[in-house]
């Protein structure tokens, strides 16, 4: 039997389908589908690994479970082991009991580094039991999950490339030893142990400090005010027209001032001038260039364009989308690809471009392993839903538009002088669309200005007017830009990247869109930079990224020494984040401290009472040493002090639940601060949350919230009522059914379900007021 490995159970059945021409059937092995069928060459069978199934770990033993600052150099040189993976267990029998019945074993993995070591992890998992296959397995290499490729990659079967599988071990285990010892040792350093623990990683650190940085010249920007002056003239036609000044700004308001009063009539038009511009059609996607470009164009985080890339990839609809290259290669069908996407009514603008011959545009960067980013299947987007239908009618037109012309657009400037002062007006309209015709994104609408002549005069319409601005700070990077500059420094890989940003979120560095750093990310980070430089620039995990590459080409560096040495980089790294210890840990923690403030303790600020410097009492996430429980308190409470504030509120746990600040005064009540709170590892909208229990938002979520129980209630007495009837029909047939069960299953799920978690009672007291948090209302 011939046994065929992949990394998906989708690409499985996909490959079973079209080298069976569809005679598969599936068959289940400890729940991993197993598609087989039989023909002159034998049996084969097809299952998919779902990704990995194995992984590397620590070795067994205290010293490496224990987190201690002791332990870490230990750590760093742990013999690493390989195992599974928590929940694969299942797809290791799978794999192992087929590789037994085996001959021989093909590997059809994704054709990138992570496809490769999937591969070879699948082979030495079949070895163990069937090491006779040593002898006879081969590599499929296909970028699409088309009938052409998959037969293509099947009758031209290769070798499996250690150098590439290789490069993706280096990776794994240096990003296990790194993050390992490096979360552990800010953590203990920091002092946040549990789940508030501080993840520190050899590609996050350097990424989030791209954020920081912005963040830090926004807060440096000083605002300047500027002046800019219009004015509106009357145009024969009836209507007028709105200009500028030829001063772009003006940074003193007396010059501004001046300006104005000088502007006289009549306006003379002192010149028209028209310039032609040819911008060419954009080249082939690659990944970097499609993640930046989906998320920009249709609004969804390079993560989310990756997911739903990933999704149509295996569907069959466009090709691998981990790919660095920007050049078709000759052996992609361009001409039929476009014959059948143009058949698609959405598409039928770009039929013209069958006319002639097709002549692609293409960009720097070529690599023989994939082509770029392509459709391989024509269908009307509507078939898909929501976002998948856009972001495959993104890659159509952006491979469309590539083999089409420029876009020609005409930009024309009149000048007109007015009392000596000159005022100018500028309108661009497009004259041939050229690529933007099928690439309708870059289309930018057309803005014309009225028919003018040399020496033509008009007059003002009103008085010119002046406008008072001020510079703004550089924009926040958005996660698009953050994807293009990583890859520009090196950090990450093209299918790493937006994980990489996901992560910041989930251990809150970072939060809102575009990112923005909460104060524990950016005195992480800070930290990092003035006393571990190493982990907070790019500079040297690009160098290991360079080796990995290095590796990947079959160069000197192997995989042994390039993690030795990453070994000895975390050695001298984390000695010498020991000497800068206490400053780390001071920084980090007034930054953590920090993220805890919700907003001002109004009670306080009623009664007059303020912090000893001064400034207000806030009110602040406290987690109680005794329970361990999270609360709501003021800064203004002192143990021994009877008339100190003692406004607590009970709050969702943060082991259960994310919260994150959304208003520091609630805009409804204007009595305490207001959250977000969603619940952890489950998708789904966060829901607003007042402090203040008389709050109307509160009011009304209650409100809402017992008309959701009395309707469950009223269902669940119905189902009861029902199956009392349907017991006695069927009375005496069988021993009793546990409806009753049921019952406790419902309630607890719709409590789950119903959004808002059981918090208690919360009230705001006025100042003065003595009632604790819990009681019970007036
Ligand atoms: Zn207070
Ligand atoms: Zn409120």
């Amino acid at each position: 039997m011939r046994l065929i490995i992949t990394e998906k159970n989708n690409s499985a059945q996909k490959i079973a389908e079209i080298l069976s021409g569809g005679a598969a059937t599936e068959n289940k092995s400890f729940t991993v589908p197993v598609f087989k069928w039989s023909d002159s060459d034998g049996d084969h069978s097809v299952l998919g690994t779902g990704g990995h199934f194995v992984q590397r770990q620590f070795p067994e033993g205290k010293e490496y479970k224990q987190w201690k600052l002791d332990l870490i150099h230990g750590l760093v040189d742990a013999e690493l082991e390989t195992g599974p993976i928590d929940g694969k267990k299942n797809v290791i029998k799978a794999v192992q009991k087929e590789a037994k019945a085996a001959d021989s074993l093909v590997i059809g993995t994704d054709f990138d580094r992570e496809g490769e070591l999937i591969g070879l992890e699948a082979l030495e998992v079949c070895l163990q039991v069937n090491p006779d296959l040593e002898k006879d397995f081969k590599r499929a290499r296909y970028s699409a999950l088309t009938k052409e490729e998959i037969e293509g990659a099947f009758s031209n079967l290769t070798e499996l490339s250690y150098p590439l599988a290789n490069a993706a071990g280096a990776r794994q285990d240096i990003d296990l030893i790194w993050g390992a010892a490096f979360t552990r040792a800010v953590s203990l350093i920091a002092k946040a142990y549990g789940a508030n623990f501080l993840s520190v990683g050899r590609v996050q650190s350097p990424t989030l400090g791209l954020i920081v940085e912005r963040e830090l010249e926004r807060r440096a920007h000083v605002y300047k005010p500027y002046w800019e002056l219009y004015a509106k003239f009357e145009h024969p036609s009836g209507s007028s027209f709105e200009t500028h000044h030829a001063t772009d700004k003006f940074w003193d308001k007396a010059e501004a001032d001046t300006a104005l009063a000088a502007t006289a009539d009549p306006g003379v038009v002192k010149s028209v001038t028209s310039r032609k511009n040819t911008s060419k059609p954009p080249t082939p996607y690659n990944t970097n260039s499609f993640q930046v470009d989906a998320s920009s164009r249709l609004g969804i985080t390079p993560k989310q364009a990756m997911n739903y890339a990933q999704d149509l990839y295996d569907d069959g609809f466009i090709s691998y989308p981990r790919t660095d290259n920007t050049i078709y290669p000759d052996s992609l069908p361009l001409e039929k690809t476009i014959q059948s996407l143009v058949k698609i009514k959405d598409f039928a603008a770009a039929a013209h471009l069958l006319d002639a011959p097709l002549t692609p545009t293409q960009g720097k960067k070529f690599d023989a392993a994939h082509p770029p980013i392509y459709p391989t299947h024509a269908l009307y987007p509507s078939a898909l839903d929501g976002p998948k239908a856009r972001v495959y009618e993104l890659i159509v037109r952006r491979f469309l538009a590539t083999f089409s012309k420029p876009m020609i657009t005409e930009s024309t400037r009149a000048d007109i002088e007015a009392g000596g002062e000159t005022y100018f007006v500028r309108g661009k309209v497009v004259l041939d669309p050229g690529y933007a015709g099928i690439y309708t994104y870059a289309r930018s609408s057309d803005e014309e200005i009225p028919a003018l002549e040399e020496g033509q005069k008009l007059s003002l319409d009103g008085k010119p007017w002046l406008v008072d601005k001020e510079t703004q700070p550089p924009a926040r990077l958005s996660e698009a830009k953050l994807v293009q500059i990583m890859d520009e420094q090196g950090l990450g890989t093209k299918a790493t990247r937006p994980d990489i940003i996901q992560k910041l979120y989930s251990r809150k560095y970072v939060r809102n869109h575009p990112p923005e750093p909460t104060a524990t990310g950016m005195a992480m980070y800070e930290a990092f930079k003035e006393y571990v430089p190493d982990m907070a620039t790019s500079e040297m995990t690009a160098t290991l990224e360079g080796e990995m590459d290095q590796i990947a080409e079959g160069k000197d560096m192997t995989k042994e020494t390039v993690v030795e040495d990453s070994r000895k980089l975390v050695h001298s790294t984390f000695d010498k984040l020991r000497e800068g210890e206490e400053e780390v840990s001071k920084m980090v923690w007034a930054g953590m401290d920090k993220d805890r403030i919700l907003g001002p303790c109004i009670v306080c600020k009623e009664a007059g009472r303020v912090q000893e410097d001064g400034s207000p009492n806030m009110l602040r996430i406290i987690r109680a040493k005794k329970s361990g429980k999270s609360f709501v308190g003021c800064s203004g409470w002192k143990p021994d002090d009877p008339e100190a504030c003692d406004q607590t509120f009970p709050m969702p746990q943060p082991n259960f639940y994310e919260v994150t600040p959304l208003e520091e005064n609630c805009s409804i009540c204007h009595r305490t601060p207001r959250v977000n709170v969603k619940t952890r590892g489950r998708a789904g909208r966060p829901w607003k949350l007042c402090f203040n229990d008389d709050c109307p938002t509160m009011i009304e979520m209650r409100e809402k919230k017992a008309e959701r129980l009395a309707a469950q209630e009223a269902k669940k007495k119905m189902e009861e009522l029902d199956g009392k009837k349907k017991k006695t029909t069927a009375k005496g047939k069988k021993k009793k059914a546990a409806p009753k069960k049921k019952k406790t299953t419902t309630v607890a799920a719709s409590k789950r379900s119903s959004g808002e978690p059981d918090l208690g009672t919360r009230r705001v007291k006025r100042a003065g007021g003595r009632t604790s948090p819990g009681n019970t209302k007036k």
